[in-house]
């Protein structure tokens, strides 16, 4: 029987699957990204969901649909995505749904963004369960934000969500996205990296590259900034100070607007800096409230790494049920119009009859 939904995260350094059933997580794998090209991802892909099931006990049939959460631009309607810079080969676009679909015939694949998942995934199993207004805000490599209103995913007119591009600090750093100021370049794990290198070009010292050295690491990864804090590494603790200071301002001026039941914050650098961090931030945001007295409850997610790729199978399968609705309200409507069309017919015989009997 297929009972089962498999969920994907893809990232720019790992591939979470996950194997849902009955809203549980019953199996679970962990690939690194391929560093080549977007063939060798689509089959690490593959290759995650396959090892995923087999920590489920499960075979391919016993999936009812495979869905996948992915930084860039999403064609939800096809399964392609490109302008994925942190992927290898997904810069271009990648026909992602159909590919990995064609490894699991018979089974439906749906592509979509990264971020809208794992809100979802914190919304309906997360630590959002018992809001209906909120706001999720990831800070990994970069920031990414979703927003949950009246208990829906809002959608806006496609680009809804992009906190980390709210500017924080006018003339500021520079951006990914080459505008100056924005929340990403003070909060998101590569811009603290790249700040940190410039630091030490103008003399300033730090360990966070030798503990990165340690730990054989080529980036300045969210557990090597961790390392760096706990070991008291001024320059680290300058810049979290800063990413704390940024999304404390960011995430009031969502919460003056929108006037949010809880504020999720997560992510990579999130998750490891943990329910300390999550304090801070929620220090920095109060100060900057309109309204202090009725702030929103500020939570770290529940999910953690894994929300991504639970929420991805939270949105099959809510894609599952309204696809079942739509069925079943076009197979009543297609019962009643069958009646209608019986009776009319009687009528007709009826009044046929009533005719006869006048002439006779
Ligand atoms: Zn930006």
């Amino acid at each position: 029987m297929r009972q089962a939904t498999a969920g994907v995260d893809l990232g720019g350094t790992k591939i979470q699957a996950v194997i849902m059933s009955s809203g549980i997580v019953v199996g679970q794998s962990r690939h690194q990204t391929p560093k080549t090209d977007a063939a060798d991802v689509i089959a690490e892909i593959v290759a995650s969901i396959r090892s995923a099931l087999d920590t489920a006990g499960m075979e391919p049939s016993a999936l009812r649909a495979v869905a996948i959460g992915t930084p860039g631009s999403v064609e939800v309607t096809t399964g392609h995505v490109s302008n994925a810079r942190n992927v290898p080969g997904f810069v271009h676009d990648v026909a992602l749904g159909p590919t990995v679909g064609a490894a699991f015939p018979g089974t439906p694949v749906i592509v979509d963004n990264d971020v809208r998942a794992a809100v979802m995934g914190e919304f309906r199993r997360g630590a959002g369960r018992r809001f209906n207004n909120l706001l999720g805000v990831f800070v990994g490599t970069g920031v990414g934000g979703g927003l949950i209103l009246k208990g829906e995913l809002h959608h806006g007119r496609g680009n809804t969500g992009e906190i980390g591009h709210t500017t924080v600090k006018p003339g500021g750093r520079r951006c990914g996205c080459t505008r100056l100021g924005c929340l990403e370049a003070y909060a998101g794990r590569l811009s603290i990296e790249q700040t940190a290198r410039h630091r030490i070009e103008k003399g300033q010292k730090t360990k966070l590259f030798d503990i990165m050295q340690r730990k054989g690491r080529d980036r300045v990864t969210s557990s090597v900034i961790a390392d760096a804090l706990e070991q008291n590494d001024h320059l680290t603790i300058e810049l979290i100070d800063e990413a704390v200071e940024a999304l404390g301002l960011a995430l009031a001026n969502a919460q003056n607007l929108l006037d949010l039941e809880a504020i999720i914050v997560g992510g990579g650098l999130g998750d490891r800096l943990g329910d300390p961090f999550v304090r801070r931030v929620e220090q920095a945001m109060a100060r900057n409230l309109r309204f202090p007295e009725s702030p929103p409850e500020v939570l770290g997610t529940e999910l953690r790494d894994l929300s991504g790729a639970v929420g991805a199978t939270v949105l099959i399968e809510e894609r599952l049920i309204e696809e079942r609705l739509i069925e079943e309200r076009l197979i009543e409507e297609r019962l009643i119009e069958e009646r209608l069309t019986e009776e009319r017919l009687i009528e007709e015989r009826l009044i046929g009859e009533g005719n006869t009997e006048e002439q006779a």
